[in-house]
């Protein structure tokens, strides 16, 4: 499967994993930003979140992500690191409390398989960004797709409605390519599942 806006699946509540602590560190940039650019999520409990959505971030660096964070212009709860730096390999980045609506789908969008189609997804989803210049000559490395795959199964476990795992182009087709189509969307797919 190699078309952005058919990446989907959904996880089934009897295969849900048992509760883990996330390797995560608090990006300290994004975080002094985030209640800039995140908002209160209208339901506030941890049954509301029902989707997450994968991103790649069209950019090379860590810090050219947080920089459209301290710009105001949008969010996301976690940053997975690319090859050449320092987190890759060890730990995701925490850029945004999961408790607040991040900024990183817009409110217009919707796609009638994710949570019957409602809009104002941020309000009840979560957002993982990957850095990568998403061109031909950058490849999702291999912990990429494994650390994105366990933020996935640790919000699977933590968040008792959470279904469905969608790319942002399949939300906002006319506008967003991201993760991209060389996001090994199967790969990962059988990451999360635990296969
Ligand atoms: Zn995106």
């Amino acid at each position: 499967m190699r078309d952005p806006k058919e990446f989907q699946f959904n996880l089934p509540a009897e295969a849900r994993p048992a509760a883990f602590a996330l390797a995560e560190k608090i990006h300290a940039a994004a975080w002094d930003a985030a209640p800039d650019c995140t908002s209160a999520r209208p339901d506030a409990s941890a049954n509301t979140i029902r989707a997450i959505v994968i991103h790649a971030t069209a950019g090379s660096s860590t810090e050219g992500a947080v920089s459209v964070m301290a710009a105001r212009r949008a969010s996301f709860h976690w940053l997975v690191a690319d090859e050449n730096e320092a987190a890759h390999g060890d730990f995701v980045w925490a850029s945004a409390p999961e408790r607040r609506a991040a900024w990183h789908v817009r409110n217009n969008c919707f796609h009638p398989d994710v949570y019957n189609g409602a809009k104002r997804v941020n309000d009840w989803s979560l957002g993982i960004e990957v850095v990568n210049a998403q061109s031909d000559g950058d490849e999702f490395s291999d912990w990429q797709l494994h650390a994105t795959a366990g933020i996935v199964r640790y919000a699977w476990a933590k968040y008792p409605n959470l279904a469905y795992v969608v790319s942002h182009a399949r939300l906002d087709p006319g506008r967003r390519t991201d993760p991209g189509s060389s996001f090994p969307w199967g790969r990962f797919a059988e990451l999360v599942m635990g296969d």
